[in-house]
């Protein structure tokens, strides 16, 4: 099969060059194309049917816990931009500015929301009154830019899509109770939906988010032993509102600033997919994000009643997201494309397989080929979905944890990070000064202080200082 063979030849093995891989991947899978726009990339029909089911797993999730969607201006004035000092400090250098209306060059300059918080914040103040217009609890789905230097499809590009949530409460506890509470959607969509298992933790000073008292993180490991951080959910305490004069008036008659948090994920997700379950013949997609769930595919289909068959099949699992390759490529060309693509179960029926009354059910995730009788191919594609779905999570979770290792010392970072191979876990003083000499020494960072705290030693490997808290390090996308 020259045609198969083809297809898959021109991917770089992830062995030889993880980055590459990915690259050919994203191109191959047909889930991008780079634009004229640099930096800028075009996500295809097949890039972006993946984008659709995150945003309605995601969104349902969202509105479950009271989530509104809203949509607002896509330009920030630059005094608007202003007014929150460690915000307009973390986002200036990689803003795109707008200086001309039409001809006429604008009085102020306007930039293209890197991120939304300055617009809310600005809306909130003239729609929260009294402590009866709160809670406010919006999001919007949208794109973003921000003029990265180096880009990559899905991992950092200068215009991005994602949704964005901002939320005002009378209080700092439940702004705190809000933004805990998005991280728990994003780990349960992240790892019931995308099975990518996450470390759920607290980013460091130095790491959290410009503006933000506390920036919580939902970190994942990709194959090759990076972290990608999946999702961020940040309590802004009432900074931004003392910034923006956002104020209520309490039960008490007397005037408070509101606690505001905002939360965000972002098309980077479908890098972490690719990342964590993709393999050598391309994309491996989780059944309940996949765009396409079952493919099938008729061998000889010029043979007597072998496409009639085929069709019936795909009519029996109208309860799937099932598509018929009738084209007339060789089998071996669409087994090929179906594997490049990540659907996650292709039915083969051919003429013996019709007169014997079964047809073969072939796993992506582990190429399992299964027979199955054709009056009981729905049940069983049901069952397998579910069983992918189960199996990629667990195979991921079992990765994470072979890859996540412990360093008493130096030595023990050292050896980790001279080649990723994964989290390191160590104890650390809280001490800036250590997490710097952590950073440049070996070349990572600091992914979060997990919810899940552990006690290795009493002291911080770095300084000898007591310890205050247990660090997950890693080298991230
Ligand atoms: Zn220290």
């Amino acid at each position: 099969m020259a045609d198969n063979k083809k297809l898959v030849s021109e991917i770089t093995s992830m062995d030889e060059d993880f980055t590459q891989w990915y690259t050919d991947v994203c191109i191959k899978a047909d889930l991008v194309s780079y634009s004229n726009i640099k930096g800028c990339m075009v996500i295809k029909p097949a890039g972006y049917a993946i984008w659709e089911l995150i945003q309605k797993h995601l969104d349902a999730r969202f509105k479950a816990t009271g989530v509104q969607n809203a949509y607002l201006p896509m330009f920030i004035p630059e005094s608007l931009l202003q007014k929150e000092k460690d915000h307009v400090e973390g986002f200036a250098p990689e803003v795109a500015w707008v200086t001309h209306g039409g001809l006429e060059p604008l009085t102020e300059r306007y930039c293209v929301r890197p991120t939304s918080e300055t617009l809310f914040c600005d809306y909130y103040r003239g729609e929260i009154h009294s402590y009866k217009d709160l809670p406010q609890v919006l999001n919007q789905w949208c794109s973003v830019v921000r003029w990265e230097k180096e880009t990559r499809p899905f991992l950092r590009s200068r215009e991005f899509l994602w949704q964005e949530g901002h939320t005002a409460h009378a209080t700092f506890e439940e702004a705190e109770e809000r933004t805990q509470q998005m991280l728990n959607v994003y780990a349960d969509f992240l790892e019931n939906d995308m099975a990518i298992p996450v470390i759920k933790g607290q980013k460091t000073d130095k790491e959290k988010f410009a503006g933000a008292e506390a920036t919580y993180t939902v970190e994942a490991l990709m194959h090759d032993g990076r972290a990608l951080q999946s999702a961020t959910s940040h309590n802004f305490g009432d900074g931004f509102a003392k910034a923006f004069e956002i104020q209520y008036a309490g039960k008490d008659n007397k005037l408070h600033y509101v606690n505001q948090t905002s939360w965000g994920l972002t098309t980077r997700t479908i890098g972490a997919m690719i990342m964590v379950h993709g393999d050598n013949s391309g994309l491996v997609v989780p059944p309940k994000i996949a765009p396409i769930q079952v493919v099938v595919i008729p061998i000889q289909q010029k043979k007597e009643g072998v496409l009639d068959a085929a069709y019936d099949i795909a009519k029996s699992l109208s309860d799937y997201r099932v598509k018929t390759d009738d084209t007339d490529r060789t089998p071996g060309f669409k087994f090929a494309e179906q594997e490049m693509r990540g659907i996650p179960v292709r039915v083969e029926i051919g003429p013996k397989d019709l007169e014997a009354g079964k047809c073969v059910l072939v796993r992506r995730d582990t190429r399992e080929k299964i027979e199955c009788a054709i009056s009981e191919v729905s049940a069983k594609v049901g069952e397998l979905l579910d069983q992918i779905q189960k199996d990629m999570f667990a195979r991921a979770k079992k990765h994470l944890e072979e890859h996540t290792f412990v360093a008493h010392n130096k030595e023990e970072f050292a050896e980790n990070f001279k080649e990723t191979k994964g989290f390191v876990k160590a104890m650390w003083c809280g001490d800036r000064e250590c997490e710097d000499k952590i950073k440049e020494e070996f070349n990572v960072t600091s992914r979060c202080m997990p919810f899940e705290q552990e006690n290795i030693s009493d002291v911080c490997p770095i300084c000898g200082k007591p310890a205050k808290k247990m660090v997950y390090w890693g080298r991230a996308y």
